[in-house]
C-alpha cells in the first residue's frame, strides 16, 4: 500500500495563529504516525485578499514550528488551468451556468422574498441563491455574455445532484453536531454555488477537490468549520471522476470569550507569540498537542 499522502491548505490573506498551528500540526503528527507524506498548498486563488508578505509568513512560521512538508509547496494561482479544465468538463455536462447579477441585486431579490417567508440559508447562515439566473432565457444569457458583462459560473446543483446520486464520506473526526464514521453528504444545503468567475476560474470548492486528487491526498484532515462544505466537494469528486480522500474535521480553537480565532487577532498570532518569547514547545503544550 502506498503511504497516505496529508496536507495542510493555508490561504496566504492574513498571519497564521493557533488554530493554523493546531491544524497542522496535527496533520504532521497523523501523518508521521502513519508513516505518510506532508504536503502543503497554498490557497491563494482570491488575489484582492492574498499577499505575497502572507505567503512568505506562512513558510516563515511554520519552519518556526518545526514543521516539515514535501517541498515544493504547490500554489493554486500557478494553476488556473486545471481548475478551467474541471470547469469544461462540467459545462460539457450541462451542469454549470453564468449568473451576471452583483451581489447587491441578489440580496435585494432575496431580501424581497424574505420579507414574504423565510429564506433557506446555507450551513454557514448565508442566504441561497435564488436561482435567477438558471432561468434566464438563452437569447438573454447570450446577449449579456456577449456584452461583456462579469458574471459568476453557478453549480445547477438539481441536475448535478440527479446525475451523482447519493453521496457520503468516511469522517474520522467529528462535525459540530457529533457526526462521524459514514456521513451522509448534504451538498443541496449550499444550493448552487458558485464555481468560478469571469475574471478567476476557480472558488475554493473547485480548487480543492481538483488539487487534492492531482496531490494525491488521501487524508484531509481541517478544521469543523468545512465539515459541510465536505458534501460540496464530495459531490464535485463524484462528478469529475475523481477518488475521495477520508476526511478528520477537527474542533477549533476557541479564545478565552469562547469567539473562533481569527487571523486579525493579534493575541494568537504565531508572529506575535515568537516575538514574545514562545517557544514552539510552547505552542504545542498551549494547544494540546504537546
Ligand atoms: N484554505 C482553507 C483555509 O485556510 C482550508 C481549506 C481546506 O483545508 O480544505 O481555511
Amino acid at each position: 500500500m502506498p503511504p497516505p499522502v496529508f496536507r495542510f491548505a493555508p490561504s496566504p490573506n492574513g498571519y497564521l495563529h493557533l488554530g493554523h498551528a493546531y491544524s497542522a500540526l496535527l496533520n504532521a503528527d497523523l501523518a508521521r504516525r502513519a508513516g505518510g507524506r506532508l504536503l502543503l498548498r497554498v490557497e491563494d486563488i482570491d488575489p484582492t485578499r492574498c499577499k505575497p508578505e502572507f505567503e512568505a509568513a506562512i513558510y516563515q512560521d511554520l519552519d518556526w514550528l518545526g514543521l516539515v512538508w514535501e517541498a515544493p509547496a504547490r500554489r493554486q494561482s500557478d494553476h488556473f488551468a486545471d481548475y478551467r479544465a474541471a470547469l469544461d468538463r462540467l459545462d460539457a455536462l450541462g451542469l454549470i451556468y453564468p449568473s451576471f447579477e452583483s451581489r447587491a441585486e441578489i440580496a435585494r431579490v432575496v431580501a424581497a422574498r424574505e420579507a414574504r417567508a423565510p429564506w433557506p440559508r446555507d450551513p454557514d447562515g448565508a442566504p441561497l441563491y435564488p436561482g435567477t439566473a438558471r432561468r434566464l432565457p438563452a437569447d438573454e444569457r447570450a446577449a449579456l455574455a456577449a456584452s461583456g458583462a462579469p458574471y459568476a459560473l453557478r453549480l445547477d446543483m438539481a441536475k448535478a445532484l440527479a446525475r451523482a446520486g447519493a453521496l457520503d464520506w468516511i469522517e474520522d473526526g467529528a462535525g459540530p453536531g457529533g457526526e462521524s464514521g459514514r456521513v451522509t453528504a448534504r451538498p443541496q444545503a449550499w444550493g448552487d454555488v458558485i464555481l468560478g468567475r469571469k475574471e478567476t476560474p476557480a472558488s475554493y470548492h473547485l480548487a480543492v477537490v481538483v488539487d487534492d486528487a492531482a496531490q494525491g491526498v488521501t487524508d484531509v484532515v481541517r478544521g469543523q468549520d468545512l465539515f459541510w462544505a465536505t458534501g460540496v466537494h464530495r459531490l464535485l469528486q463524484r462528478l469529475l471522476d475523481l477518488p475521495a480522500p477520508r476526511y478528520r474535521h477537527h474542533a477549533l480553537l476557541r479564545d478565552a470569550a469562547g469567539a473562533k480565532l481569527s487571523k486579525s487577532t493579534q493575541a494568537t498570532g504565531l508572529r506575535e507569540l515568537r516575538a514574545g518569547g514562545m517557544t514552539p514547545a510552547e505552542v504545542r503544550r498551549r494547544i494540546g498537542l504537546g
